[in-house]
């Protein structure tokens, strides 16, 4: 199972400190998929606040 399938990181911008604090956090939680996807979706976020990256999800799937 891939956990970087249905919710695909952004692209790291290279000078933003955000985006590598973002791809920092996500390897210190590769193991814990839910952590995982909380830092995708924050990442996600902030790509699209920031950086103008168009993502067709922002938000988690929905759950429970
Ligand atoms: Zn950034």
């Amino acid at each position: 199972m891939n956990p970087y399938g249905s919710l695909p990181f952004p692209d790291p911008v290279p000078d933003c400190t955000e985006c590598a604090t973002f791809r920092r956090r996500l390897a210190e939680v590769s193991l814990d998929d839910s952590a995982a996807a909380d830092v995708r979706v924050l990442w996600r976020r902030h790509a699209a606040e920031r950086h103008g990256q168009q993502f067709s999800i922002l938000q988690h799937p929905p759950q429970q």
